[in-house]
Parts: C-alpha cells; sequence; structure tokens
C-alpha cells in the first residue's frame, strides 16, 4: 500500500537547513512537512557544531546548547600561537541539542515532522517539473504531493540528484572525529593543527564542548589527498602528538563521520518549484569548512520566500529566485576570496606553515575571527593591510582583496 499526503512545502532532510526553512515557512501560514530517514532528528552526528556567538543569539539558539571559545590555538609541526580574546565569540554546539531544539521550533509553529521517512525519487508533472517526493517510511511506500520542493538533504542533494540538476560534488572534506573524556581540559581554548602529520590537505582539531569532554577530529580535503581520515585520526590519538598530548588520558565516548562539499558556490540553487539549501546548496566557508550558521540563516530565507511563492500561487523559477539572489549578495564574494586562501593553505609545506602561523600571530583577535569566518568586507582588509605593515601580512590580505573585485 502506498500512503499519500498533500502539503504545501515538503522539505527533505532535517538537518539544521530543513528545519530552519520549515520554521520560518510553518511561521508564515503553509502546510510544511519536514521528512528525515533517521529515526530520531540528529541521530547520528556529522560535524563538529562550531560556529559563532553572534549568529548563535541572532538565531535565538539557548545558551545551553553550547560551550564559549575565547582563545584560538593553532600548531604546525615547529610553531604554535594562541590568540586570546577577552570575550567569548566562537561557540562549539551541542549538536543533537540545538537541531532538536532547530526542529521543534518548527515544529511548534505547525510543521509535520515525519521520521523514519527516506525519500528516493522524485515526482514531476508533464513539464518535467517537481511536484512532489516519494520513499518509504516505516517500511511502507509514502508519496508527498506538494507545491514546492526544498532539497536540505546535506551532501547527498538526493532531490536535486533525483532531477537530474546535479551530479556528485568533485571537491568535498571528509572529517573523522572522537568526542572523548579527557583528564585535562581547557574549556575555553580550542586547537586547530595544521602540517603533513595532522592532515595533507586540511587541518586535525580539538573543540572542547564543556566540561571535560572534547571534540578531537581530522578533516582532509578530496581530491587532494588520499588520506582516510579515519586512520589519521587513530594514529594522532595513539601516538599522541602535540596539544592532544596535553589532554592526559582519553575515553572515547562517540565516533562522528561526515562530508562536506567544498566547490564553492557552483550550483544553481532555484528551479521551478525546488530550493536547495545548506550543503546541497554548497553553503560553507571553506576555510574551516563551517556551514552550520549558512544553513540556519539561508533556510529561513528559503522558508520565507518558498512560503510567499507558494501564497502567492507563482512558485517558478523566478519566483523562487529572490532566494538565490539573497544569499549570494551576502555571501558569494567572501566565499570566493576564503577559497582563495584555503587554495594558499592546502598547498603549504609544513615549513611553510611554520611561516604562516607567524603571520596570524599578528593579529589581533577580532582580525583573526574576520579572517577565519571568512568575513572578508574591503574596507575591513584594507585597515587590516594598512595595520599590518609586515610583507607576508600584506600578502594575504592582498590575496584577499584582489579576488573581492
Ligand atoms: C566532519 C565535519 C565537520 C564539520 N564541522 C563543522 C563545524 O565545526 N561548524 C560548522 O558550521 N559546520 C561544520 N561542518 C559542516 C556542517 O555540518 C554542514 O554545513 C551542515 O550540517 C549543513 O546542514 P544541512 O542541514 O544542509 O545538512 P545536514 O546537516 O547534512 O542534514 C541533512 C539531513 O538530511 C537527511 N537526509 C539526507 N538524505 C535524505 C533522504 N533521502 N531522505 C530523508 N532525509 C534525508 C540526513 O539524515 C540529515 O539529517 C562539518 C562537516 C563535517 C563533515
Amino acid at each position: 500500500m502506498t500512503i499519500e499526503y498533500q502539503y504545501d512545502l515538503v522539505i527533505v532532510g532535517g538537518g539544521p537547513a530543513g528545519s530552519s526553512t520549515a520554521y520560518e515557512a510553518s511561521k508564515n501560514g503553509i502546510k510544511v512537512a519536514l521528512l528525515e530517514r533517521e529515526e530520531t532528528i540528529a541521530q547520528s552526528v556529522r560535524t563538529s557544531g562550531v560556529t559563532w556567538i553572534q549568529n548563535i543569539k541572532e538565531f535565538g539558539i539557548p545558551d545551553d546548547c553550547y560551550n564559549p571559545i575565547k582563545n584560538y590555538s593553532f600548531c604546525s609541526p615547529n610553531n604554535e600561537v594562541t590568540i586570546r580574546d577577552t570575550i567569548p565569540q566562537a561557540a562549539v554546539l551541542d549538536v543533537r541539542k540545538t537541531y532538536r531544539w532547530l526542529a521543534e521550533q518548527a515544529k511548534n509553529e505547525g510543521t509535520d515532522i515525519f521520521l523514519k521517512t527516506n525519500i528516493k525519487d522524485v515526482i514531476k508533472n508533464k513539464e518535467g517539473d517537481i511536484v512532489g517526493v516519494s520513499g518509504t517510511s516505516n517500511q511502507e511506500d509514502i508519496i508527498f504531493h506538494s507545491k514546492v520542493v526544498v532539497d536540505a538533504s546535506g551532501f547527498s542533494s538526493t532531490v536535486s540528484k533525483a532531477m537530474g540538476f546535479v551530479t556528485q560534488w568533485e571537491r568535498f572534506g571528509v572529517g573523522a572525529e572522537y568526542e572523548v573524556e579527557a583528564e585535562n581540559v581547557d574549556q575555553e581554548t580550542w586547537w586547530l593543527m595544521v602540517g603533513q602529520k595532522y592532515s595533507p590537505a586540511g587541518y586535525a582539531w580539538i573543540f572542547p564542548v564543556g566540561k571535560n569532554i572534547v571534540r578531537i577530529g581530522v578533516g582532509v580535503g578530496k581530491p587532494e589527498s588520499s588520506v582516510d581520515p579515519t586512520e589519521r585520526l587513530k594514529e594522532l590519538m595513539d601516538s599522541k602528538i602535540g596539544p592532544i598530548s596535553k589532554l592526559g588520558k582519553i575515553t572515547p565516548i562517540e565516533f562522528h563521520y561526515g562530508l562536506i562539499p567544498n566547490d564553492g558556490l557552483s550550483r544553481k540553487t532555484v528551479y521551478n518549484n525546488l530550493i536547495l539549501v545548506g550543503d546541497s546548496a554548497g553553503q560553507a566557508n571553506p576555510l574551516v569548512l563551517e556551514g552550520i550558521r549558512y544553513a540556519i540563516k539561508f533556510g529561513r530565507v528559503a522558508g520565507k520566500i518558498a512560503s510567499d511563492a507558494i501564497k502567492s500561487g507563482k512558485t517558478d523559477e523566478i519566483a523562487l529566485y529572490p532566494y538565490e539572489e539573497n544569499w549570494r549578495k551576502d555571501i558569494q564574494a567572501k566565499i570566493k576570496s576564503a577559497g582563495k586562501v584555503q587554495d594558499r593553505w592546502i598547498g603549504l609545506s609544513d615549513e611553510e606553515w611554520d611561516n604562516e602561523l607567524d603571520i596570524i600571530k599578528e593579529l589581533k583577535p577580532e582580525e583573526f575571527l574576520d579572517f577565519i569566518k571568512a568575513d572578508f568586507g574591503l574596507a575591513s582588509m584594507i585597515k587590516l593591510a594598512t595595520r599590518h605593515p609586515k610583507l607576508a601580512v600584506r600578502q594575504l590580505f592582498n590575496l584577499v582583496k584582489s579576488k573581492n573585485k
């Protein structure tokens, strides 16, 4: 038997992008279904959960969902720097709590959440436009008819692939991480570890989650490196090199693994009756491969624009285009600049990384944060370049500036 439903808006994927789209669309008074293939929201964690307190406040995420960070440590094979701030500006999220809070917000506004619902295909009208999705829910065949569909399925981009609009990401990051209990934890300080032994194309990290829990992980860029991040992570934890040694005794609690696109903003994100948001749209900052804040922010934009379009009775690509315009205006130039810095970082030898850390040492906390967040406004970049007369620092900023033109 096939179960059939009719909704105004169907969202595939109950991650931060999907829940945020659902929240905003439901708030705008339309009938919304949020479909998630796992048994619960955030059953598997596929992210390290670093984000920024300014965004957390803007989204209204509760204080008990994150651990604040105010010191930013970097180490390369023969160099080390800690940038100390007076107030915390970064945070490590309790990912499950946050993602469930986002979904709960949507539910409270009226979204129907379907768990254990795995979408495999699309339904098209005679013009070839999407008018629904199909799959299985609790082992039964299920069909959702819909005026607009949002592909918030993350890296897999299930809906857009089934429509034939996209193919697999060619450039992406693979990350493996253990959440562990550790003997000695500095809750306010994160570590980014760079150089060949940590990751040949990427970085390793220690992110404190609160109390004596940290996430230790390794991210590797594909296709640049063939290293398996899970194996490299085990090697680093066994050999306890660099800042991992300072943690003392480590007891693993949970393993996390995930993929994140790193192809820049290459995808078109609106079609007739269809929007792509979050990782399916490639909305990630390539410098540290973070996308949660974009998933939430542009999920909300997608929810508002899709629901307005549905109410107006016009849901073609032109009607949905303001969504693409909105996010491109906000982040396109910044992401392009960040991509250029990332290209430079991926090619660095150990010795060059040692030197790069000398450049980072020159930065004030807010300058460092603007940089790592890819907040490359032209005015702030010019200010930075004039404030730092050292040639190497200027070179880095010129790299960013030239791409912004
Ligand atoms: C190792 C790693 C570390 C990261 N660290 C950070 C970080 O520190 N900070 C940061 O901001 N970002 C980080 N990211 C990126 C961040 O996780 C993503 O940008 C973010 O999760 C994107 O949200 P999303 O909702 O688009 O996708 P996702 O979070 O991937 O959510 C997609 C959802 O769709 C569901 N789904 C998929 N296919 C189907 C289907 N066919 N049917 C039904 N449901 C489906 C999935 O189960 C999932 O729940 C990291 C990524 C990785 C891989």
